[in-house]
């Protein structure tokens, strides 16, 4: 191996891991560069869907990953005032899947998880503490420059994957627009081991209110013991410090759910929320996956899912140019099945989920509400449905992209 026939890799996230991990199993040789000098412990992602499961099974993950995650056999959709509103059985989705379930495992376990599988193989570098600064390319391969304690560094490779998340600097290397828009409202998460899985309430539900509707998930935390993670709306003028004060998100949850004791918070966190997709993935041997390619709102627990699907796309493709002499041409494919689906399915979905969670107008809401108890009255409806929302249509989809 020539020190620049290899794959660069930027970001250490669940899709840069998940890319890394997948060159390692196909035999490439790569280098990850990542600026932070740990696996980030924010609370993001916390739900793994049933196309997930299957990928993750191909990499061998699945038996830790189900030692340490929840699973997660029903949903609930709730109206905060008249209570549930629909339990979803994704158990229905076993005609289509051998996980016929959602996991609860926050992203960083699942970036430990993959990071330890990698100590397995050879053949790659994984170096922290190196910010990508500038990504260039010629006929015969690419040229990194890297920020480092050392000073700036210089890296070359055939091909370079981004996976630097929503501010990438692999894609603003590339020239692409990324399309969208931004929600004016931030979302603010709040994590608490108070055990609402005792007044009714499943691992996972949706909570729709026209005021303050939340999303309440159940992960497990860092003792394993479970943790609950509360998301809610904040007002676009609302004070950072306001938002994250004792008092203030105490009230909060006191309204949604009264309780005698004063809550204990693990967590606070605020993120602000955008829709865009890039107008390409890739430019000639610079490629881009997941946030970097696409940010969505967390409702429906898609983002991080629907980027380890384009790491397991793009992988698979330049493995085929690697060891048999594929055409490039496949790295367009690439492009074309994820972005389709991203703009197509992964865009309208979570813009639907956020619009019915919120919906103010009454006569609206109700009416949603009466499809969602007809979804549910009937299997193979509901069935249908969850085909959509548990991820496997995208997938479907993508595939029949050619
Ligand atoms: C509140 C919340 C809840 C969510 N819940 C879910 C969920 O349940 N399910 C789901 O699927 N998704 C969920 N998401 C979305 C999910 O968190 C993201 O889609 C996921 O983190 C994307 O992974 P990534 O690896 O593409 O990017 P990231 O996780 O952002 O990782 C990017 C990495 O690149 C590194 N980096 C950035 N710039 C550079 C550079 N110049 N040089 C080197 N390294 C760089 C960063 O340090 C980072 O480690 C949620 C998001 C939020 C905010």
């Amino acid at each position: 191996m020539t020190e620049s026939n290899k794959v660069l890799v930027v970001g250490a996230g669940p899709v840069g891991y998940t890319v890394a991990l997948n060159l390692a199993q196909y035999g490439i040789p790569f280098t990850l560069l990542e600026v932070d000098n740990e696996i980030s412990e924010d609370p993001r992602a916390g739900t793994i869907h049933p196309p997930t499961l299957e990928m993750f099974d191909r990499l061998g993950l699945n038996e830790t990953i189900f030692e340490r995650g929840y699973v997660v056999p029903n949903y609930h959709y709730r109206d905060r005032r008249q209570g549930l509103i629909a339990d979803f059985d994704l158990g229905l989705l076993s005609v289509y899947t051998e996980y016929p379930f959602r996991l609860m495992l926050e992203q960083h376990k699942i970036s430990h998880i993959i990071s330890d599988r990698l100590d397995a193989f050879d053949n790659h570098q994984i170096l922290r503490q190196h910010r990508v600064v500038t990504v260039g390319q010629d006929d015969d391969g690419v040229t990194v420059e890297a920020e480092t304690p050392e000073g700036n560094k210089t890296f070359r490779g055939r091909y370079i994957i981004g996976c630097d998340g929503g501010r990438s600097q692999v894609r603003k290397s590339m020239d692409v627009d990324f399309e969208g828009f931004t929600f004016p409202e931030r979302f603010l998460v709040v994590s608490t081991p108070y055990d609402f899985g005792e007044h009714g309430y499943a691992i996972t539900n949706y909570i729709s209110d026209p005021d303050e509707w939340c999303a309440l998930f159940k992960v497990p935390g860092t003792d394993d013991a479970g943790l609950w993670r509360v998301v809610f709306p904040t007002n676009s003028e609302d004070d950072e410090a306001d938002l994250f004060d004792d008092q203030s998100i105490e009230d909060r949850l006191q309204g949604f759910h009264p309780n005698p004791a004063a809550y204990q918070i693990v967590h606070r966190n605020l993120y602000t929320v955008h829709q865009r997709v890039a107008s390409s993935y890739r430019d000639g041997r610079i490629l881009i996956a997941g946030d970097a390619a696409h940010i969505n709102n967390p409702l429906g627990g898609m983002g991080m899912n629907f980027g380890i699907h384009d790491a397991f796309n793009v992988t698979e493709k330049l493995a085929k140019i690697w060891f048999e002499d594929g055409d490039e041409n496949l790295l367009d494919l690439y492009d074309r099945q994820r972005r389709t689906v991203a703009a197509e399915y992964l865009q309208l979905q979570t813009i639907e989920n956020k619009k019915n969670i919120e919906q103010r107008d009454p006569v609206a809401r109700e009416k949603f509400y009466d499809e969602l108890r007809a979804i549910v009255a009937d299997p193979d409806r509901q069935r249908t449905y969850l085909h959509r929302v548990a991820m496997i249509e995208g997938i479907e989809r993508a595939a029949s992209i050619t």
